[in-house]
C-alpha cells in the first residue's frame, strides 16, 4: 500500500527543495541566470545522451527519453569537477534546478488546464522531476535523508532509489564509458565535439548567449565527451533561433545537438514563475498577473 502522507505533503509544498538543509553545503537559491545555465547544462547533457546512444548504437530496453534523462542526471552526479559552474553552482544544484524546472512546468500545465500528454515519448514533467530526485536521493541517501521528505519522494519510491534505481543507472553509465571509451593507445578515428553559436536576433538572445558562453557549458560537455567516448563522427553543439520553438534536440542527419534560444528564454521564465508560485500571499488573480508579467 502506498503511504500517501509523503506524497500529499509534496504536492502541498511543491517547492520545498529551496528550504532544505544539509550539514556540509546546503543547496542555495540560484539567481535567474544560474538557474538558466544549470538547466541548459542538464538539457545539453540529455541531448548529448541521444547523440551518444545513436552514434554508438547503444542498445537498451525501455524509453530512450527516460534513458537520456538518467544519463544526463548521472553525468552530473558522478562528481566531475567539469560540471561545477562559475559562481559556485554545484552539479547537484544543477540537477535540483533542472528537476525543479520540470516541476514548475507541471504546475503551470495544471493551472492552465492543459491536458497532460500521456501519449508522448517523454515521461510527464512531474514524473521526470521524481525520476531525477530518485537518482539524487539514491546517490547519497544518508545525506539526503536530512532533507524533508526524502527530496519529496514517497517512502516506497525512495527505498527503491537506494537499492536499485540509482545503483543500476550508475552501473549502466560506467559500463557505457568502459565499452565505448577511447581504447588504449588512442583512437585514430576519435570524433570531435564542436560548438557553434549562431546569430542572435534580439537583445535578450544576445544577453543570454553572453551568459552561456561565459559559463562555457557546451565547451565543458564537448571536452568531457571527447575524453570519455570514442565518437565515430564529429558532432556539433549549435545554439540557434528556432522559429519560436522552446526546445532542444539531436539531429542525426546533420549530427547536431541544437539548443534553441527560445528554450533558454523559457528557463528564465520558469525561474520567474517559480517566484510567483512560491509566494503564498498572492490571491489567485495576483498569481495570474504575476505569471503573465513575465510572459514574453
Ligand atoms: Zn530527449
Amino acid at each position: 500500500m502506498i503511504r500517501w502522507v509523503g506524497f500529499f505533503t509534496t504536492l502541498l509544498c511543491p517547492f520545498s527543495l529551496s528550504g532544505i538543509e544539509l550539514h556540509d553545503k546546503p543547496p542555495r537559491e540560484l539567481s535567474s541566470e544560474e538557474f538558466m545555465v544549470a538547466n541548459a547544462l542538464w538539457t545539453l547533457l540529455h541531448e548529448t545522451a541521444h547523440a551518444v546512444i545513436e552514434e554508438m548504437d547503444i542498445v537498451f530496453l525501455g524509453s530512450e527519453e527516460d534513458a537520456a534523462d538518467q544519463l544526463a542526471t548521472i553525468a552530473l552526479l558522478r562528481g566531475d569537477p567539469d560540471f561545477d559552474l562559475p559562481g559556485g553552482v554545484t552539479a547537484v544544484e544543477s540537477v535540483i534546478a533542472a528537476a525543479t524546472a520540470w516541476r514548475i512546468e507541471w504546475e503551470l500545465e495544471k493551472r492552465e488546464g492543459t491536458e497532460a500528454s500521456y501519449w508522448d515519448s517523454h515521461s510527464l514533467s512531474i514524473q521526470r522531476f521524481y525520476n531525477m530526485m530518485c537518482l539524487l536521493y539514491g546517490s547519497d541517501p544518508e545525506k539526503y535523508d536530512e532533507m524533508e521528505g526524502h527530496l519529496g519522494l514517497p517512502y516506497e519510491r525512495a527505498y527503491g532509489c537506494v537499492d536499485y534505481e540509482s545503483a543500476r543507472a550508475r552501473r549502466a553509465v560506467e559500463r557505457i564509458i568502459q565499452a565505448y571509451g577511447p581504447q588504449h593507445g588512442g583512437d585514430a578515428n576519435q570524433g570531435k565535439v564542436l560548438v557553434n553559436y549562431e546569430k542572435t536576433f534580439t537583445s535578450e538572445q544576445h544577453a543570454i548567449v553572453a551568459v552561456i558562453r561565459k559559463a562555457g557549458i557546451a565547451e565543458r560537455i564537448a571536452g568531457r565527451a571527447e575524453r570519455m567516448l570514442a565518437l565515430p563522427n564529429d558532432i556539433t553543439i549549435v545554439f540557434a533561433q528556432c522559429a519560436g520553438d522552446e526546445t532542444a534536440f539531436w539531429r542525426q542527419d546533420s549530427k547536431e545537438i541544437v539548443m534553441c534560444y527560445e528554450l533558454l528564454a523559457r528557463f528564465l521564465y520558469l525561474y520567474q514563475a517559480k517566484q510567483c508560485l512560491e509566494n503564498s500571499n498572492m490571491t489567485d488573480k495576483d498569481l495570474d498577473l504575476c505569471l503573465a508579467r513575465w510572459q514574453y
